[in-house]
């Protein structure tokens, strides 16, 4: 690779916070709010004009119910609304994790709410680009906008851009993944009991799909390494009638940390979408009067930077163990826990990272990436982070009796002895 010099210059500082949540997704939203609460004065940076990451920029709009701690505040507000609902599935996988769908716009609009209820201040449109470092400790984190080059300076700081970007930045270890991208994209105007006569169920129409694929019917062969697995249809009953969630397929040993590849997965997962949609119209009763509604805003990115954190529990600790530094469980129907050194990088003192890029076996990250997860590791980040802030030292020095009492404050039963 070529270089080339940039010079040294002085950078404008846009503001100074106590804590700075880098992403709003769900896990940077919950971290933000529980921050917030516990008096914490808090700065929220998103590169999009939205919030809530990838469910509402990859249109991932299906969720194991949101139950407990800050994930049955969501919920519960989205119910409200009528946009959280039982949905049905054609996978067995789905019917056990019990899915649930929500309307990715509301989304939107209550995580801005819950932002300005709690007193968080939000940046959109800012891409984090860099930190400044002192010594072990983040001093700012660097901003590039329409205004140019700014920073934040900040005392603490919590990674939820799902990447790790601010971990990889400040020098935290990490090791990268290539998990399998896709674009998901809604269609409307389906019948869904005339498809279901012709078909039986959706799994049917997943084999229907792929045996168009390998006998040359649904072209699907655009020069990149994929799994056929099961492009089809995600979630049968989604909040509205005739609407469905359509799962375009994989793309698969894409870095998603490499705007190249970024690149690529956008030209060929759209295409993919495209010509999908086109084959259900064609071929399968019911969707006659089908469109595509919206696809998602950027391709799918499951994971790519994953923290080599203080502790990095297998699947089977994770599911069955209660780790006596417990900070996150997620579900109230389920007992998966996490400890307190998944969300703690080495290395940068004043760093917790939130959402799907903990520190965990390569085995269990699928299960932590699911949505419930990062909010609740958000919250635990969040509430964390406001204690060490008031204490005036490192997160990895706090007694963890004192998270987990201030997290039972905040909601979230840790299936522990109080
Ligand atoms: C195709 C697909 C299907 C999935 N299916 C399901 C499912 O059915 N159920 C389920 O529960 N989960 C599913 N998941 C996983 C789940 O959607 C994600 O793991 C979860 O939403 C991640 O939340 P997060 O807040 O950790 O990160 P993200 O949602 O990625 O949020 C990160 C935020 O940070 C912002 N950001 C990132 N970098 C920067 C930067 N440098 N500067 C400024 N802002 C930045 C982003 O714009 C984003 O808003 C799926 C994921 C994919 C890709």
């Amino acid at each position: 690779m070529n270089w080339i010099m940039e010079p040294e210059r002085k950078v404008p500082v846009a503001g100074e916070v106590d804590l700075l949540v880098c992403g709003g997704g769900f896990a940077g939203v919950s971290a933000a709010v529980c921050a917030a609460r516990l008096g914490a004065k808090v700065m929220l940076l998103e590169k999009y004009g939205f919030l809530g990451g990838l469910v509402t920029s990859a249109l991932v709009i299906t969720t194991p119910p949101l139950d407990n701690g800050i994930n049955r505040e969501i919920g519960g507000r989205m119910k409200d609304r009528g946009v959280y609902v039982p949905c049905r599935h054609s996978g067995e996988e789905s019917e056990w994790l019990g899915m649930h769908a929500i309307d990715p716009e509301f989304v939107k609009y209550e995580f801005i709410r819950m932002l300005q209820e709690n007193g968080v201040d939000f940046l959109f449109h800012v891409y984090i680009a860099g930190t400044i470092m002192e010594g072990k400790k983040i001093r700012a984190v660097v901003l590039e906008s329409k205004a140019g080059r700014q920073a934040v300076l900040t005392r603490m700081v919590v990674d939820a851009t799902g990447d790790a970007d601010i971990c990889a930045f400040a020098g935290a270890p990490f090791r990268l993944l290539k998990k399998p991208m896709t674009m998901m994209f809604n269609m409307v105007g389906v019948d869904i009991p005339r498809v279901l006569e012709g078909m039986g169920n959706w799994g049917n129409l997943r084999s229907v799909v792929k045996g168009a694929i390998e006998r040359g019917a649904l072209p699907f062969d655009l020069g990149i390494e994929r799994e056929f697995g099961a492009p089809g249809v995600h979630a049968e009953k989604l909040v509205y009638d005739g609407e469905i969630n359509v799962w375009s397929g994989n793309l698969m040993n894409m870095d998603g940390t490499d705007p190249k590849d970024l690149t690529r997965a956008e030209v060929v997962t759209r295409e993919h979408a495209m010509r999908l949609a086109k084959f259900l119209k064609e071929n399968v009763p019911g969707f006659e009067k089908s469109r595509i509604e919206m696809t998602s805003t950027q391709t799918g990115v499951r994971a790519t930077r994953q923290i080599i954190g203080l502790a990095s529990p297998s699947g089977e600790e994770v599911q069955k163990r209660v780790f006596p530094d417990t900070v996150v469980k997620p579900y109230a129907y389920r007992t998966l826990r996490l400890p307190f050194g998944s969300i703690l990088p080495q290395k940068v003192e004043n760093l917790l990272v939130a959402g799907r890029c903990l520190s965990a076996e390569e085995e269990i990250l699928g299960q932590l990436r699911l949505i419930p997860v990062c909010s609740a590791t958000g919250q635990a980040a969040g509430t964390a982070a406001a204690l060490a802030l008031a204490q005036g030292r490192p997160p990895s020095e706090l007694k963890i009796n004192e998270i987990q009492d201030a997290l039972r404050g905040q909601g979230m039963d840790l299936g522990l002895k109080a």
